[in-house]
Order: structure tokens, then C-alpha cells, then sequence
């Protein structure tokens, strides 16, 4: 990306515009190199301007929520990342459908649907993120998964026009979608069904007390690093490799729950990566399993992440 071209961007973005941003300050990990430019749009006229300029130009661009899913490596990326966080955040609720705009963090909408005695999101309790990560990620917790009740999706493509997807067009499955990663996911809408606020109040309480218990809250992670194959958890075969506790740098396999990695402040993305490979080596050695990444990787080369001596 050139110096001119981040400069005439910066000349028309209207909303937050930090130049060469680290993104350790805007992922939970706490960890992340440079980008040429971070961005939240002030609306959806800023977004379209800016994903046009970005596709005019052929400038490398992401998209992020609130970064509590993603591993970003400490290189720079010569890019730009956009994040419609506490920017995009229309939201009504109206009988029982939801209809949120992608900057909405998934605690809101869980909030708003129980105290409108509306049933389907409340497992999803502390999730952290923002609407549009987690139907990207097709987010889920104790049996159900984001997509359950969604009836469709806009989406802005890099031309600034907008799509709109019913479910039927999309695919969703164990934390995974099939967003083209060259979309924007601007809002979407989901139909819950009714139910008494004590049932509802009373399986979003066990499941946050659960999710106190056994995962390490206390500490900076993106929650749980692999997904879990079909015959055991992630978090089994990693404590079973006798791999909790192990440190790199100021990086940790979480003593509480082992398929959490935790920056314990100053841990670089080489930290969490060296206990990447070490989990994904020694799980196979043990197991012959080949567990996949959950969390999303950005920066990095595919051989950082994918090479072990299997
Ligand atoms: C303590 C902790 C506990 C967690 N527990 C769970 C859990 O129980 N279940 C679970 O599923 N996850 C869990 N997570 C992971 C994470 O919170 C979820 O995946 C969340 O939905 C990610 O949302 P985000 O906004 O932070 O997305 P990000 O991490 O910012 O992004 C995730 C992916 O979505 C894409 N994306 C984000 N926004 C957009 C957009 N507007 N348009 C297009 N693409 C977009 C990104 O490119 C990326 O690929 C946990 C994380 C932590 C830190």
C-alpha cells in the first residue's frame, strides 16, 4: 500500500482512522503487529466509500469484530483492517424478531432477548465479540450455535453494494461459515421463539456459572484455540499430552482449562504459536489426531501455522 494511497484514504474516511496501529490493542489476546490503517466507519456511506477506495486501488483488507477470535501475527501488514465495532450498532427488537447491524456485541443482544422473554441466544452468555464475528464464526456454547435461529444476512461487497442472503444460501457448521471473505457482514435478522423469563433467566445463569468455573477468565486469550475432534474435546487431548502449564515467553497453555492459551501481559504471537505447534505435535503423537485451529490466524505465512513433522 503506498504512502499516497494511505493518505488519500485518511482524506476520506469520516470515521475513526488510526494510521500504522498495532493490532495488540485491538484483539483480547493483547497481541498483533502494525496495520498501515485500523478503520471503524462512521456509517454505512463511510464503509461503502472506504471498500470501494480499498477495491479501486487493490488494497489489502480484513475485516474484524472485536478481535476475541483472532491470532494476529507481529509483522506488519501492509493493509488495512476494518472493524464495525461501537460504530454499526442499529438494533430493534420488535414481537420476536431481532434485526442487529454487525457492530452489536453478542452480550446486547443476549441481554435484550431475555428480558424480552425471547429464547434461543441465552447460551450463548458470555461469548465475547461483536454480532458479525460470530455469525462468521457461527459462535456457539453449551448446544447451540448463533445460526440456529437466523433468518438472513446483509452484506456490503467491496464495490459498496449491498447483498442480502436467506439462510438456505449460506452454510453454517461446528464453528465455521461460508462468508466470502471479501464481504463486509452489515446486519442481519433472527426470529426466537417466546418462553418464560424464569426458564430463560435459568439456563443463562448455568451456563455463565459454568463458563466461571472452568475457563480462565482472569486472563487475556480468544478462548478456545482448536476445535474439538469428533471423539474428544480439544481441552482432553491437550491436558492427556500432559501439555497444561506449558510456558513460552509470557504465553501459557491455561492450567484450568487446557485448550485455552493465556498472555500473561507481555507475550508475543511467536509465543502462542510456539505453543501452537507444540500442541498440534504432541496431540498427534499421542493421539494421531490433527487438531484444526479454531481462532483465526492473520499475517502470517500458511507454513508458520501448518507445518509439523507429521
Ligand atoms: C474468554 C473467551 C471465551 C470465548 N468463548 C467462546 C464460546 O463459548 N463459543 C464460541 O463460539 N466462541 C468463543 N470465543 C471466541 C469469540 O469470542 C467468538 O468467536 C466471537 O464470536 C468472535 O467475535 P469477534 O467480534 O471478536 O470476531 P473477531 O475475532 O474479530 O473475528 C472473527 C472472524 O470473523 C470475521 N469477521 C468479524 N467481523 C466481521 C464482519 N463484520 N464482516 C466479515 N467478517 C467479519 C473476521 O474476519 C474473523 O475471521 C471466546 C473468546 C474468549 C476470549
Amino acid at each position: 500500500m503506498t504512502n499516497t494511497h494511505l493518505k488519500d484514504l485518511k482524506g476520506i474516511v469520516t470515521g475513526l482512522f488510526l494510521e500504522n496501529e498495532l493490532m495488540s490493542k485491538h484483539t483480547s489476546y493483547g497481541v498483533g503487529g502494525p496495520v498501515k490503517a485500523f478503520i471503524i466507519p462512521k456509517d454505512r456511506l463511510d464503509l461503502i466509500n472506504i471498500l470501494k477506495f480499498s477495491n479501486n486501488h487493490s488494497i489489502e483488507t480484513h475485516f474484524i469484530g472485536s478481535g476475541s477470535n483472532i491470532l494476529f501475527s507481529d509483522n506488519e501488514i501492509d493493509g488495512i483492517v476494518i472493524s464495525p465495532l461501537k460504530s454499526l450498532r442499529n438494533f430493534s427488537i420488535s414481537n420476536n424478531t431481532i434485526i442487529a447491524e454487525s457492530g452489536v456485541m453478542l452480550g446486547k443482544m443476549v441481554k435484550e432477548s431475555i428480558k424480552n422473554e425471547l429464547t434461543g441466544l441465552e447460551s450463548l452468555i458470555g461469548v465475547p465479540g461483536t454480532l458479525g464475528g460470530a455469525l462468521s464464526m457461527n459462535a456457539g456454547a453449551y448446544g447451540s450455535e448463533i445460526s440456529n435461529h437466523l433468518i438472513s444476512v446483509k452484506m456490503m461487497s467491496m464495490d459498496g453494494k449491498i447483498k442480502g442472503y436467506a439462510k438456505n444460501q449460506l452454510k453454517f457448521s461446528y464453528r465455521n461459515s461460508n462468508f466470502k471473505s471479501n464481504e463486509f457482514i452489515l446486519e442481519a435478522k433472527f426470529v426466537l421463539e417466546s418462553d418464560s423469563i424464569e426458564n430463560i433467566k435459568a439456563r443463562s445463569k448455568e451456563n455463565s456459572s459454568s463458563r466461571k468455573e472452568n475457563q480462565p477468565l482472569r486472563y487475556r486469550s480468544a478462548g478456545s484455540v482448536f476445535k474439538n475432534s469428533s471423539q474428544y474435546t480439544a481441552g482432553y487431548l491437550i491436558d492427556n499430552a500432559g501439555l497444561k502449564g506449558l510456558k513460552s515467553g509470557d504465553a501459557q497453555i491455561s492450567t484450568k482449562h487446557a485448550n485455552f492459551i493465556i498472555n500473561h501481559g507481555k507475550a508475543k504471537a511467536t509465543d502462542i504459536l510456539k505453543l501452537i505447534k507444540i500442541i498440534k505435535q504432541k496431540v498427534f503423537d499421542k493421539y494421531k489426531i490433527l487438531l484444526e485451529l479454531e481462532i483465526k490466524t492473520l499475517g502470517f505465512k500458511p507454513n508458520d501455522i501448518e507445518k509439523i513433522n507429521v
